[in-house]
């Protein structure tokens, strides 16, 4: 007797091997038997006639971080068939916490959540024992941040690390190593992450090689500046001993339309060579970061109440104008590629009458001038914004998409558990609600690879290039993290005016063997558990 019995689909293992006709049993937990005919029985039988059977996919770069604090449905994630999330991107992690933010928990918090979330964040041990008490959607794995790290030992200093500065960096990186992170992030465009130099990285990152932990990064710059950006990754791998992961490879800026062939170049040569390079992608053109990050880094220096007192001068505003349009060497905002017209407010708690706005909307309406109007909105929202910058081509998204060696990464979180309304207006970006869905929509549509090789490249190949071990296959003995779906009729409905829309074709979903997704809809059972390198 088993727990659940998916029979009649067609079998996509994740290994790449042909896929083919047959029944999957699930008992205990574990992928019990994969035959062509099963006939015992089970509690629960799915007819998966004219439908596909994978692997659970993996989203390579997620920030849902924050869920170890409160546990999530992971709901967002589930109805686009992700059984695995990768945590910890772009240099920020909720542990180590620094002293500013305890200070800050200590202000905002009731005595009783701070005390909770301070044991929590404390340390990589602690953060890491939090995470596997509580309960998620899907499965969960962690890098940690070096911004994080550099932020506990530096605060938001520019300097260059004392060498009792970088001992205490490169101690908490070998505590996360030794707890099971997957190795470390940086975000080289966020205070304090950018404040590093490339020799300080390849001196913090050398500590991970006896773990063989992995080096991500939010490169520095991804436009004009992107070519020497996954240089510097590279090499910072290379002589620090680490493989490479880059996150969110994009080119920004249309006029570097075709940059995307160099930058594929140098992952090749480097892997060639015997450097180890992989990258991640969000499926759209579109990128999205916190307001406040596209200021140029050295007004953010001392963090951001002093950021704040800036934005009030109408001098400094001059300056930052020049600096975003005209100091691109130093710092490439993504407003520079956007323009105003192209810098859409998706997050915005204090105004929620600017979302769904562009910078240069608002400051026509307003009768004011663009960098008047940005300087205003997130002076009224106290720099906690987000927004999405509408600045690559397609071109060059589907030739990074369709490289063996990158990988699917939302780049988004966690939704709330008391669900959206699908149809909302605004207030996100579709790759938090259809990454996995659009990318095997592309790959389908522009015959970018085959259907068995797409499956590998979301589940079997990230987990093997993650050292998660023992996952993203369809085997007997292992995990069953499953996903059903209508590869034919998959299509990602979500887009910038309706980020929330729930996609199509995706069937059932199976956390360590439990029925998490029915008919497309997730059910609030929470079976994930955290996953550790090996
Ligand atoms: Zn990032």
């Amino acid at each position: 007797m088993y727990d659940i019995l998916i029979k009649n689909g067609l079998i996509v293992d994740g290994s790449g091997k042909p896929a083919f006709y047959g029944d999957l049993a699930v008992k205990d937990g574990k992928i019990a038997k994969i035959a062509p005919s099963i006939q015992e029985s089970a509690d629960e039988v799915m007819d998966a006639s004219g439908l596909q059977v994978a692997p659970g996919f993996i989203d390579n770069h997620s920030h849902s971080d924050s869920s170890v604090f409160t546990g999530s449905d992971s709901y967002n994630y589930l109805e686009q068939g992700v059984t695995t999330q990768v945590a910890g991107q772009c240099g920020s992690s909720p542990a180590p916490y620094s002293e500013t933010e305890l200070a800050d928990a200590k202000a905002k918090l009731d005595p009783e959540e701070f005390a909770c979330w301070a044991a929590k964040a404390q340390t990589p041990t602690t953060f890491m024992k939090a995470a596997e008490e509580q309960t998620f959607g899907t499965n969960m794995a962690f890098f940690i941040g070096q911004g994080s790290l550099r932020e506990k030992a530096l605060g938001y200093s520019d300097a260059a690390p004392t060498k009792e500065q970088m001992d205490i960096m490169q101690k908490d990186l070998i505590e996360a190593m030794e707890a099971g992170y997957l190795g470390v992030s940086s975000g080289l465009v966020y205070a304090p992450s950018v404040y590093a130099s490339t020799e300080e990285l390849i001196e913090l990152v050398k500590v991970m090689k006896p773990y063989g932990g992995i080096y991500a990064s939010h490169i520095r710059g991804e436009g004009d500046n992107v070519l020497r950006s996954v240089q510097e990754a590279i090499r910072i791998g290379e002589e620090g001993g680490a493989p490479v992961l880059i996150s969110h490879l994009k080119v920004m800026g249309k006029h570097n339309e075709g940059t995307s062939q160099k930058l594929l170049k140098e992952i090749d040569d480097a892997n060639a060579r015997g450097t180890t390079v992989w990258a991640d992608q969000y499926p759209y053109t579109a990128s999205s970061a916190p307001l406040s990050s596209q200021i140029p880094p050295k007004y953010l220096v001392g963090g951001i109440p002093v950021l704040l007192e800036r934005l009030k001068n109408p001098e400094i505003r001059q300056q930052i104008l020049y600096s975003i349009f005209h100091e691109v060497n130093e710092f490439e905002s993504a407003i520079y590629s956007a323009g105003f017209d192209g810098t859409l407010i998706v997050g915005a708690s204090k105004t929620p009458e600017y979302v769904n706005k562009t910078i240069g909307q608002i400051a026509r309406e307003e009768g004011k001038e663009p960098i008047d109007a940005l300087c205003d909105v997130l002076l009224a929202n106290d720099a906690s914004m987000q927004g999405v910058y509408f600045n690559q081509c397609a071109s060059d998204l589907l030739r990074i998409m369709a490289h063996p060696r990158v990988f699917l990464g939302s780049d988004w979180s966690d939704y709330p558990d008391s669900k959206v309304d699908y149809e909302q207006a605004g207030g996100g970006h579709p790759r938090g609600t259809a990454s996995t869905v659009r990318r095997l929509e592309l790959v389908r549509d522009f015959r970018l690879r085959t259907l068995e090789d797409s499956v590998k490249n979301l589940t079997y190949d990230t987990a093997q290039a993650m050292g998660i071990p023992e996952h993203g296959l369809l085997k007997e003995g292992w995990d069953a993290n499953v996903c059903v779906f209508d590869y034919d009729r998959l299509h990602a409905t979500a887009d910038f005016a309706h980020p929330y829309r729930q996609s199509q074709g995706i069937h059932y979903v199976l956390v360590n063997g439990k029925l998490a997704v029915r008919d497309g809809k997730a059910l609030g059972v929470r079976a994930g558990k955290v996953l550790k390198r090996k």
